[in-house]
């Protein structure tokens, strides 16, 4: 009976563990989808740059001021 009992036990902590393993990795991804943080390659460095940060001239995206007088 108790051996029966441990089992059941031991099968439910596996369930359990298994539920709480699968939830965080969705919320990891949940929050990815919910920062879809946009990089673009700098036009004269290569650096890749955050989208909004980016200085736009003549058609082409550029990491600083700097980059986008170089061309
Ligand atoms: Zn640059």
């Amino acid at each position: 009976m108790i051996l029966k009992l441990l089992l059941i036990i031991g099968v439910i902590t596996t369930v359990y563990f298994l539920f709480i393993k699968k939830k965080p990795l969705q919320n990891t991804t949940e929050k990815r989808n919910d920062k879809p943080n946009d990089m673009i390659e700098c036009s004269s460095c290569g650096v890749y740059v955050e989208i909004s940060e980016t200085i736009l001239s003549n058609g082409k995206y550029y990491c600083s001021q700097e980059c986008a007088s170089k061309g």
